[in-house]
């Protein structure tokens, strides 16, 4: 049993950025943009507890879980029991580009499911708001190793409270966490082996 467990959710964070894993988990920033926004309001729906039936399958939205084996804890926005297959649903807002991302959070769900019902879970579902479509995960060996190891690799950093470095690209720009890991000026700091706290010229002193 692992004495901290890590919350699902730091899964999609590290997959999209190790650093925005960091700040979040280590650091306990947090901070909105149009992007989280438009992600709260889709999770509305699926934030309050309930039991409803649907299409002849039994829905539980938000439903609590945890795994003791790969020390994880969080919820599912929904888990759809049909016919004794049990099927963890993850919502998006976007239209499908951060499948892969997501993909790692709904496999982790899944392992708390399969520890905590005793019964294999072969397949997940995305359901992606803007589009209205539902996307079947197939949860195959390959994903469960990555996604095994990405719980390692996130405990491992969070242990350590080292924030991992950051990386100034496109994903900066859709992160919400910008302005407090200042990409672009510890890049150019970087590049220029100098902090960028640091006066650079006499024009840069107060
Ligand atoms: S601003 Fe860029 S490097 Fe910093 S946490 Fe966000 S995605 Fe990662």
């Amino acid at each position: 049993m692992h004495p901290e467990p890590i919350l699902i959710s730091a899964l999609e964070h590290w997959s999209y950025c190790p650093r925005q894993c960091g700040l979040i988990h280590i650091e306990h920033v947090w901070d909105e943009n149009l992007f989280t926004l438009r992600g709260q309001i889709a999770h509305e729906r699926v934030d309050e507890p309930v039991t409803r039936s649907e299409r002849g399958a039994r829905v539980e939205r938000a439903l609590p879980l945890w795994s003791e084996v790969h020390g994880l804890t969080g919820k599912a926005d929904a888990v759809e029991f049909r016919n004794g297959k049990i099927t963890p649903i993850e919502y998006k807002i976007g239209d499908g580009s951060q499948a892969v991302h997501a993909s790692l959070q709904l496999c982790a769900q899944a392992l708390c499911l399969e520890e905590m019902f005793g019964q294999a879970i072969p397949e997940g579902a995305l359901y992606f708001i803007k589009t209205r479509q539902r996307q079947t995960v197939e949860l195959t060996a390959d994903l469960r190793s990555q996604t095994v190891q990405a719980i390692a690799e996130i405990r491992a950093s969070i242990e350590s409270g080292v924030l991992p470095e950051v990386r100034w690209d496109r994903r900066c720009f859709k992160c919400s966490l910008i302005d407090a890991c200042l990409p672009q000026a510890l890049t150019a700091a970087e590049s220029q082996k100098v902090s960028p706290f640091q006066p650079r010229t006499e024009a840069d002193l107060p």
